[in-house]
């Protein structure tokens, strides 16, 4: 079941945001809470980039993408910075490396709309190229401070720049890989990139050991 799970790797994508509380709470409270705590805490981070000029990645955008989904499922994926499509729609893994993501995810059980998904930087490098140090140091605050509001169970690092910029190392992925790491607390499993497997298919199997081991750390 695991293995079809995996080839067949996701159909599903979907809408975003998910954060409404249950309507079982009396009224009163209902109107008090109806949006719950990381939204808020978002929109203000969200609010604090409108019109970010802090890097020179600014230049080149149509869009700034902050990032979508879900706090609920306690699931956080963390890519490297937006491509041609993300710019394009303001929103994150929209492309070809967003589609077999959403395979990725669906294949540990959940649709595109129950996790979160976001960058290390928000806007797009030219030609897709790494984001330089100093950009990742200029986004990489509000990174911080978006999964502090998220408050996720695991984070899913995708990728060297994410992974590494995550736990502030530079070390190669094949260290990266296999451990449970903590970020401020909070387990964090790296993997492959998305865009990586794409070119390199053979690593499927690996990575799909790393989803497992981030399911398995997420219901522990
Ligand atoms: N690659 C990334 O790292 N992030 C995206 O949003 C899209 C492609």
């Amino acid at each position: 079941m695991e293995r079809l799970r995996w080839i067949l790797w996701g159909y599903k994508t979907g809408g975003i945001r998910d954060w409404e509380y249950s309507a079982s709470k009396p009224e009163e409270e209902v109107q008090t809470s109806r949006i719950a705590q990381p939204e808020e805490k978002l929109l203000r981070i969200s609010d604090e980039l409108t019109g970010c000029t802090r890097c020179r990645l600014h230049s080149g955008r149509t869009n700034l993408v902050f990032g979508e989904g879900s706090a609920k499922s306690g699931l956080v994926f963390v890519g490297e910075g937006p491509g041609f499509d993300e710019d394009r729609q303001g929103r994150p893994f929209v492309g070809r490396a967003g589609k077999l993501l959403d395979k990725m995810i669906f294949a540990i059980g959940f649709d595109r709309n129950e996790v979160y998904i976001c960058n290390v930087v928000k806007c797009r490098p030219p030609e897709n190229r790494t984001p330089q140090p100093d950009e990742t140091a200029a986004c990489s605050p509000f990174l911080f401070r978006q999964i502090e509001a998220l408050g996720p169970k695991v984070i899913c690092a995708l990728g060297l720049s994410a992974a590494q910029s995550l736990l502030g190392n530079s070390r190669p992925m094949f260290q990266l890989r296999g451990k449970v790491h903590l970020w401020r607390g909070i387990p964090l499993i790296c993997t492959y990139h998305p865009a990586y497997l794409l070119r390199s298919p053979s690593q499927k199997a690996a990575a799909w050991q790393d989803l497992k081991e981030v399911l398995r750390v997420l219901r522990a």
